[in-house]
């Protein structure tokens, strides 16, 4: 519930739209109420002789006099009959029935219109504060660390920002619409049928609102099993996927009848579900009708009494009377479902604030510095890490000291902690022991912002953004001259594909625009880092299989960027590893071994000896 009242706390900066909605609500209703009213002078044009007309009047006015309403609204309301009846009223019975038409369709015609209204500014309210969510949710997003976005929760974090955002947005019409629409309309119709005849409100107010709980809980019955099913039919569809992708496996291991089990098992409880509902859906409507008749049939029954026997009501006015109370119906009915509403929003706004709620664990602390240049050395003092949600220590007290312009190679098995050391240096994690100190000080103490904007990150998944290639490799950087771009493309050996494509430099390209190789891909996001021109390097080398002439040039690439810089890299090019100053050979998060190609390759029982043979040796450099 909580999380409720927070949704609607992002209403507030909207206030006078609300107002104005409420304004138009409440005008809304009563014209609402005024368009049913007018049925009744309209049925006795039609039905009587205009002199009765006075009568009927006098008579509602007499009625509602022995209700229960305050004087004010009597004498109010009187004041309006009469008017009513001077100016509508009089004239001969055609003149009346074109002044009740004209009357009835400017009520309808302004009821319309403050609906038109309503709706608008309660739609405003709804996307202006749901826009202001997702932004503030996504602005959070940027503050959580990396370890936030494993793939398995790409899905489910687009699915909080899509869906979850629209139930939200629901609730928020809900509560106003709802909350306040409904109601009002209710209060007006039910004042309406008790200055017709307070004796057959009470009489139908009893019954009414019983049978409308009924038609809502089945209206909500309906939408849980519907989401049920909705379940059940995704765990048919992940079987599905699950036998298909893992088709050799459930063949090589003779699985076939077990899997066929598996999903007659679940097909069969699908069916189940959809019998159920449609036994409720189908099942509905008639209730639906079948209620709404006895309830009209019971009032017609008693309302007829009244009219007939105990004169206390004409026809016209137990006419209108009817028309009031079966407008009611709707509003009720969806006052019934407005808690489920309110509570699935709730369920969903959890999920939402779930993000914005995470403390980002890495950003600058109160006493942070800002690194104004890189001069020295980077120091490894005893590193450990171990990811949160992990058992053992990925790194294993990693010392080593880089120093300014040295390259550094890391080697070493699959799931040596390569990629985990490196993502340590931006502080995309913090180390769990120990420290990193850059030029002497630690990066904890230094401001997030300046300790990146020193470095350059190449990655294997080269990522493009779905803009122009100008604006790919200037990537963060706002203003920057066309000709500093192209000198980049140049030496990152970008310059001649760029030049060939359809718009040159403003060809736009990414996951809409003009498909580009690996090696193309490659070459950009390398142009993107010689633009940026950061002190640090952090690459992690592609293994992807490039053809020769793409391999060479991203190759030459790679060595202009690493020239005059310290750099990182996660080596799996001979070319590279013997460039190197220095390499580490990660095993299970410890440094095994270390120093230059030639020392490492002279200790013949290393394991740099036997990695370099299995995996260099087929390599061309
Ligand atoms: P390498 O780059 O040498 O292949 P990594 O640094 O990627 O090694 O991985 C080292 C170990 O850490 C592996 O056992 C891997 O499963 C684990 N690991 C990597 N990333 C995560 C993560 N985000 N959460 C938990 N464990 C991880």
């Amino acid at each position: 519930m909580n999380s409720y009242y927070r949704i609607l706390s992002y209403t507030k900066p909207y206030w006078k739209h609300i107002g104005l909605t409420f304004v138009f609500t409440i005008l809304f209703a009563i014209l609402n109420g005024v368009s049913v009213y007018l049925t009744i002078p309209l049925l006795d044009t039609l039905f009587q002789d205009p002199a009765s007309n006075q009568n009927i009047s006098q008579t509602s006015s007499i009625t509602s006099s022995s209700s229960f309403l305050p004087d004010w609204i009597i004498s109010i309301k009187d004041d309006i009959v009469n008017t009513f009846n001077t100016y509508i009223l009089t004239g001969d019975k055609i003149e009346i029935l074109i002044k009740i038409c004209s009357v009835i369709l400017v009520a309808f015609l302004l009821k319309n219109f403050f609906s038109y209204m309503q709706s608008y500014f309660m739609a405003y309210v709804e996307f202006a504060s749901m826009k202001d969510l997702r932004d503030d949710a996504y602005k959070h997003l940027h503050k959580l660390p990396i370890g936030y976005f494993k793939s398995e929760r790409v899905g489910n974090l687009i699915s909080r920002f899509t869906n979850d955002v629209n139930i939200v947005q629901s609730s928020i019409s809900a509560t106003f619409s709802n909350l306040i629409k409904e109601p009002l309309t209710i209060i007006v119709f039910l004042a309406i049928t008790i200055s017709i005849s307070w004796r057959l409100s009470l009489f139908a107010f009893i019954i009414v609102p019983a049978a409308s709980l009924i038609i809502a809980w089945i209206g909500n019955r309906l939408k849980k099993l519907t989401v049920v099913l909705q379940t059940k039919l995704a765990e048919i569809t992940s079987i599905l996927q699950e036998t298909i992708s893992g088709v050799k496996i459930v063949k090589a291991f003779g699985m076939e009848e077990f899997e066929n089990e598996r999903f007659k098992r679940e097909t069969k409880n699908y069916f189940k579900m959809v019998l159920r509902t449609v036994r409720t859906r189908n099942l509905s409507s008639p209730i639906t009708e079948i209620l709404s008749i006895i309830i009209g049939v019971v009032i017609i029954y008693y309302g007829g009494i009244l009219v007939l026997v105990d004169k206390s009501l004409n026809a016209s006015q137990f006419l209108g009377f009817l028309f009031a109370i079966f407008q009611m119906m709707p509003p009720i009915k969806e006052l019934g479902s407005v808690n489920n509403r309110i509570q699935e929003a709730s369920a969903a706004a959890d999920r939402i604030f779930e993000i914005i709620d995470t403390e980002p664990h890495i950003k600058n602390a109160p006493d942070a510095v800002t690194l104004n240049e890189f001069k020295e050395d980077i120091v490894f003092d005893n590193v450990s890490f171990k990811y949160s949600d992990g058992e053992v220590n990925v790194l294993d007290n990693v010392s080593f000291t880089v120093k300014r312009g040295e390259i550094i190679a890391l080697v070493g098995p699959s799931g040596g902690g390569k990629s985990t050391l490196a993502d340590l240096i931006p502080r995309f994690y913090d180390p769990t022991d120990g420290s990193i100190l850059i030029d002497g000080i630690n990066l904890k103490h230094l401001t997030v912002e300046s300790l990146r904007s020193k470095m350059g990150i190449v990655t294997q998944e080269t990522f493009l953004f779905n803009t122009t290639v100008a604006e790919n490799i200037a990537y963060g950087l706002t203003d920057y001259p066309m000709e500093k771009i192209i000198e980049a493309a140049k030496t990152a050996n970008a310059h001649n594909f760029i030049s060939e494509m359809p718009q040159g430099y403003e060809t736009v390209i990414g996951e809409r625009g003009v498909k580009l190789s690996g090696g193309q891909r490659q070459r950009l996001t390398i142009a993107r880092a010689l633009l940026k021109d950061p002190s640090i390097m952090i690459f992690d080398e592609a293994t992807s299989a490039l053809d020769n002439e793409s391999e060479i040039l991203v190759q030459e690439a790679i060595e202009r960027l690493m020239l005059n810089r310290t750099t990182f890299v996660i080596a799996h090019r001979l070319s590279t590893i013997r460039n190197a100053t220095n390499i580490l050979v990660l095993d299970r998060g410890r440094i095994i071994q270390r120093g230059t190609h030639e020392e490492l390759i002279a200790e013949e029982k290393g394991l740099y000896k036997k990695l370099f043979e299995m995996q260099f040796r087929d390599n061309n450099d």
